[in-house]
């Protein structure tokens, strides 16, 4: 760990709330919709589009709203009311403006590492509303570079590292995902730390358990202090 120069972090339910946002949208439109279908169909149908537009639109807020809309038209076979796209554009426009909500140990974890690493944010999702909650969680100071990523797929984060200007094996990534944070780090050489929250979307949670020598997992972020 003596090489390790650059610490990055994920930002949704790594270092704030994000997918119970999701979840509660989610939750609202099944029950909106649940005259054509039972809420357990829609939600499948749902998750089949947003995954279906990933490559169009990216991740994120915005993408997710177009997703619901694209669901409401096929589920009501285009008979969709007016009132029932604003309800949806409605709900979108909520999860925009919600308030940030740190998760535990992750102040602590910023403020120990400041100054003795460069510390990152990596993430995906809609530019400008990362750009708003990294400003609204007041957690912007500590970082030397926010990276807001259309996807974090191993060539993504070889792009990173080089821009960094770093090696690998010099390269840490914390986050809540296996699938996106972890494993193609640990396939570049580079070391991974996992710190699952307790609910992740469908689209990225991975079976397989990891073992790698670069890799570590813990219940709360300001533990990696431990190993540093
Ligand atoms: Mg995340």
């Amino acid at each position: 760990m003596n090489k390790l120069k650059v610490i990055a972090f994920d930002a949704d339910d790594t270092l704030w709330v994000n997918e119970p946002y999701f979840q509660e949208v989610e939750k609202k439109f099944c029950e909106m919709m649940e005259d054509y279908h039972p809420q357990h169909t829609i939600s499948r149908e749902l998750l089949k589009i947003e995954i279906a537009n990933l490559s169009l639109y990216g991740y994120g807020v915005k993408g997710y709203i177009l997703s619901m809309i694209e669901a409401a038209l096929h589920i009501s076979g285009k008979t969709l009311s007016i009132e029932a796209i604003q309800k949806i554009l409605e709900l979108g426009k909520e999860m925009l403006e919600k308030p940030i909500e740190l998760l535990d140990g992750v102040e602590e974890v910023l403020q120990q590492l400041q100054g003795k690493y460069r510390l990152v944010v990596a993430t995906k999702g809609d530019l400008l509303d990362q750009e708003r909650k990294l400003k609204k969680s007041g957690l912007e100071k500590y970082f030397h570079h926010i990276e807001i990523m259309s996807d974090k797929q191993e060539a993504d984060y070889q792009k990173l590292i080089r821009h960094l200007d770093i090696a690998p094996e010099e390269f840490m990534m914390i986050g809540n995902s296996l699938k996106s944070d972890v494993l193609p780090v640990l396939k570049l050489g580079g070391i991974g730390v996992h710190v699952p929250y307790h609910t992740t979307w469908a689209h990225e949670t991975v079976e397989h358990k990891v073992e790698h020598e670069n890799f570590y997992q813990f219940a709360h972020a300001n533990e990696v202090l431990a190993v540093l």
